[in-house]
């Protein structure tokens, strides 16, 4: 919905302006309520106070106004038109005596002419017995006047005149003017404290957030090592410190990646110089010493093999770390390490090893893809021959072990040291880095078997005697039965 006033973009000027309209509203109306009935209250207190006097007028006018109509010249004290007079005075309203009739018969201003009809409606509730106000223009002061009038009866009820009472409306409407003052004050000091308030409120909530884009920008530009300060409320601080928190973990994970990067290169660099090196030295005598070429091809051969296998591992990490296999199913594993042992046997009896496969024909199902499973069987078969010297005895173990299954490569070999021990899972990690690299490691095949464990939610462990022989185990939760 598109809002007829330009409305602010920015959410503290919206915040702002939100809070502003609202209590302008709010605070307006109540103040305009507040006046209202105010000023209503002093004009009901002035009406109220003008009928009063005239009914007390009208009682005491009784006997000056019979003795008017009788003509008694006799009668003591003073005359009507004295007595009015001194009435007009006190209550600084003027007053008019009529008779039954409605003919003046006397008035504290001189202007109005005795014997003149009057009338208004004041007069005519009177003579209902009513007393009712009237506002009106009143030719002979020339001004707004209130009017109320009030019978004058006789002891029996007879109405034998009427009192008028009329005072200027200006004094009236001024006061009533001035009623409007303190509500008009208080509501200007409330909006203003409410635009304070609303000020700091919506710079406290704006800016830690501008202070979050602003960081966030920087970043996108490349400036990584930016954080912000959290502050506000307790949401957007939490904002804050998790930005905090998620931006040291980028940074984390790019260096952990940088470092990957080095380590990869450098690994790559070994075979390759030993590669260049051997071709130069083929090219310069290849020719008069063919026993030379033979065996520095023969070890060529080995970096190469040490290249591809170096390269299959960063790609395996590489494509572990994309999740971009396909979901898992449940599997029966004894096929595929069967196979393995098939696979892995050349290279057993040219190391001079027995292999020992101890499978049953069936295994219960784990939730897996095979394609990796295999890579990590294989990784720990392969590292069984690399490090256990000629002689020696390879098992190959699997089978169920409450709730998991535990497929187990038995060596003969060296054994791992203890101290070596915490750091073979991790990634570039060797024992004895001159033997490891000669028999073709580089330190990332126990890290792909701890990655695929994890991937599948198991875990890989090791138990080692040097001297004795090492045990690794790849343990899988197994698939439960519906
Ligand atoms: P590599 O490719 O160098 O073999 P791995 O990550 O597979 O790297 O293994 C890390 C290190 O653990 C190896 O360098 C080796 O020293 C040691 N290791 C692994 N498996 C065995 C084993 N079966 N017997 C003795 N040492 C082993």
């Amino acid at each position: 919905m598109r809002l007829p006033l330009p409305w602010p973009r920015s959410l503290q000027g919206r915040l702002l302006a939100t809070y502003l309209t609202l209590m302008t509203l709010s605070i307006g109306g109540l103040m305009l309520w507040m006046g209202v009935r105010l000023q209503n209250a002093v004009l009901d207190q002035a009406q109220h106070d003008l009928e009063l006097q005239a009914f007390v007028l009208a009682n005491a006018l009784r006997d000056p106004l019979e003795h008017v109509r009788e003509d008694d010249k006799e009668r003591e004290g003073r005359s009507l038109p004295q007595l009015i007079q001194v009435y007009a005075q006190t209550t600084e309203a003027r007053v008019s005596v009529t008779d039954r009739d409605l003919r003046l018969v006397a008035s504290s201003d001189r202007r109005e002419k005795t014997g003149a009809v009057k009338a208004g409606p004041e007069f005519a509730a009177a003579r209902q017995g009513r007393e009712e106000n009237s506002i009106r223009w009143d030719d002979v002061a020339g001004e707004q006047r209130l009017f109320t009038a009030a019978p004058i009866r006789e002891d029996d009820g007879q109405a034998i005149g009427y009192v008028q009472l009329s005072i200027p409306m200006a004094p009236v409407v001024a006061s009533m003017q001035s009623m409007w003052w303190p509500p008009l004050a208080m509501g200007g000091g409330v909006l203003l404290l409410t635009f304070l308030v609303s000020l700091w409120l919506a710079r406290h909530m704006a800016h830690p957030l501008q202070d979050l884009t602003q960081v966030s920008e920087a970043m996108a530009a490349g400036d990584l090592g930016r954080q912000v300060t959290p502050g506000g409320p307790d949401e957007i601080e939490r904002l804050g410190s998790a930005f905090n928190r998620m931006a040291g973990r980028v940074q984390e994970m790019l260096a952990r990646q940088q470092e990957f990067v080095a380590h990869a290169a450098h690994e790559l660099r070994s075979p390759l110089t030993a590669l260049r090196l051997r071709l130069e030295m083929i090219e310069q005598h290849g020719r008069t010493d063919p026993d030379l070429t033979a065996r520095y091809l023969a070890q060529m051969q080995g970096e190469v093999e040490q290249l591809q296998r170096l390269i299959d591992h960063l790609l395996a990490l590489a494509a572990l770390d994309e999740d971009a296999l396909p979901p898992p199913a449940p599997t029966d594993l004894a096929p595929l390490l069967y196979s393995l042992a098939d696979t892995v046997s050349p290279l057993v009896q040219q190391a001079g090893l027995r292999l020992t496969v101890d499978v049953p024909s069936h295994l219960p199902p784990v939730l897996v893809n095979p394609d990796p499973i295999r890579m990590a069987v294989y990784n720990l078969l392969d590292n069984a021959i690399k490090y256990t010297p000629a002689g020696g005895q390879i098992t190959l173990h699997a089978g169920a072990v409450g709730g998991h299954l535990a497929v187990s490569v038995v060596d003969t070999g060296g054994g791992i040291p203890p101290d070596a021990l915490p750091h073979i899972f991790e990634r570039f990690y060797r024992v004895d880095k001159a033997r490891s690299r000669r028999q073709g490691g580089a330190g990332l095949g126990l890290s792909l078997v701890q990655r695929i464990a994890q991937l599948y939610h198991g875990e890989v462990q090791v138990e080692s005697q040097v001297g004795q022989g090492s045990v690794f185990t790849l343990s899988l939760p197994l698939v439960q039965p519906a």
